[in-house]
């Protein structure tokens, strides 16, 4: 790991001037022996010191966002949704009153993320810009195509930790938890630039597939702070649900989470539905099949299955993972009536 220098913005336009490239840019950078120094945003530090610990990033200086104030706070927005500072833990997250009551998936999802240390570290902000876990990415000897190489080595390799959708020419899961339900809950974010310029978007189109470009997950831009995750108000009716499943209960990303939002009317007859994969693709992955097996119909067992076997149609396993589909067709399953059990 390399010396750096540790600065501590004290304001959201400060740390976007101070911050000269993001994470994804610097290390391309770096692979085209770019001399220029590299500063980069440091939010718990997570996943930012592990790329350096595995001598994937040398930064020049890290830039805190600790000391910003305002970016740590929750707060109800005008319209009754949620307004989410970017740095708020995962932790006081799932902790929080408001979110157990209006958004208990999100809270079951960041109760059930990484470990209690880790959660008490590392904030949502970061949490969705993480850099991805595959192990041929994140070892320095393994030139893949996500780090300017020509190869993906986990497609005829050791997948079973990869993508079942969606997974040529790369097969990364995106490795954040809240990103699934967020995307389920319809979340939009924040970005704001070193001139104060304000970018309002909905999470689901900030992730970037393989398929428009292989070195980079999302499209923060080089000077560019999220500052806070805006969540609408739960629609009358909704009901919602998540559920992981990995090889440990703690300390480790799932082999396969599900994220369920649903909304029926007087007679009961599902009205809208949004089925989120994750650990499944490169980015969430929303189950059209499974949705539109469920709308219009009474959400019952039979339902629920129907739609769970629809939300493997279009999967292309590859040679270790084969045993996501089961899995993920039983947490399906289960989540949709988790979510009509609930009662807001
Ligand atoms: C053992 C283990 C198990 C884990 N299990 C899970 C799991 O089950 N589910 C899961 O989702 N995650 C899991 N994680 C990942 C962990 O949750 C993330 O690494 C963490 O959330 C990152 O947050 P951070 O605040 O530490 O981000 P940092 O490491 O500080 O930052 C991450 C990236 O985001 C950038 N950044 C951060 N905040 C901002 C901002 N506001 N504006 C602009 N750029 C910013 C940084 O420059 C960096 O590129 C696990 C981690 C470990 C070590
Ligand atoms: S899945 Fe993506 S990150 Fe992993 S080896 Fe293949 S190209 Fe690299």
């Amino acid at each position: 790991m390399n010396r750096f220098a540790l600065a501590h913005a004290r304001t959201i336009a400060d740390a976007a001037a101070r911050a000269t490239t993001t994470v994804a840019d610097a290390m391309t950078a770096a692979r085209s022996n770019a001399t220029r120094p590299a500063s980069l945003i440091k939010a718990g530090g997570i996943d930012v010191l592990d790329l350096m610990k595995e001598n994937l990033l040398a930064p020049d200086m890290l830039v805190s966002l600790r000391d910003v104030a305002g970016l740590d706070t929750i707060t109800e927005a005008p319209d009754g949704g949620l307004r989410i500072g970017a740095m708020v833990t995962l932790g006081a997250l799932a902790a929080h009153d408001m979110v157990r009551r209006r958004y208990p998936a999100l809270a079951a999802a960041l109760a059930g993320a990484a470990s209690p240390q880790i959660r008490h570290v590392a904030t949502l902000g970061g949490n969705l810009l993480q850099r991805p876990r595959c192990w041929y990415f994140r070892a320095a000897a393994f030139h893949c195509l996500r780090k300017g190489g020509g190869h993906c080595f986990a497609i005829s390799g050791e997948s079973q930790y990869h993508a079942i959708f969606d997974n040529r020419p790369c097969a990364i899961v995106h490795p954040s938890s809240a990103a699934s339900v967020l995307v389920a809950l319809d979340a939009a974010i924040e970005l704001v630039d070193a001139d104060d310029t304000i970018r309002r978007l909905p999470l689901a189109s900030f992730f970037v597939a393989p398929g428009r470009d292989t070195e980079r997950e999302n499209d923060l831009r080089p000077r560019e702070i999220l500052t806070a995750i805006l969540l609408p108000p739960p629609a009358a009716g909704l009901c919602t649900a998540y559920l992981r499943q990995g090889e440990r209960s703690a300390f480790d990303w799932p082999l396969a989470e599900v994220a369920v939002a649903l909304v029926r009317n007087e007679e009961s007859l599902c009205v809208h539905a949004v089925i989120v994969l994750g650990a499944a693709a490169p980015v969430p992955y929303r189950a059209q099949a499974a949705e539109a097996a469920l709308l219009g119909r009474r959400v019952d067992d039979n339902a629920a299955r129907a739609a769970a076997r629809a939300a493997m149609e279009g999967a292309t396993p590859l040679p270790r993972n084969g045993y996501k589909l089961p899995l993920f067709e039983a947490l399906v399953h289960r989540a949709i009536m988790a979510a009509v059990a609930e009662t807001l």
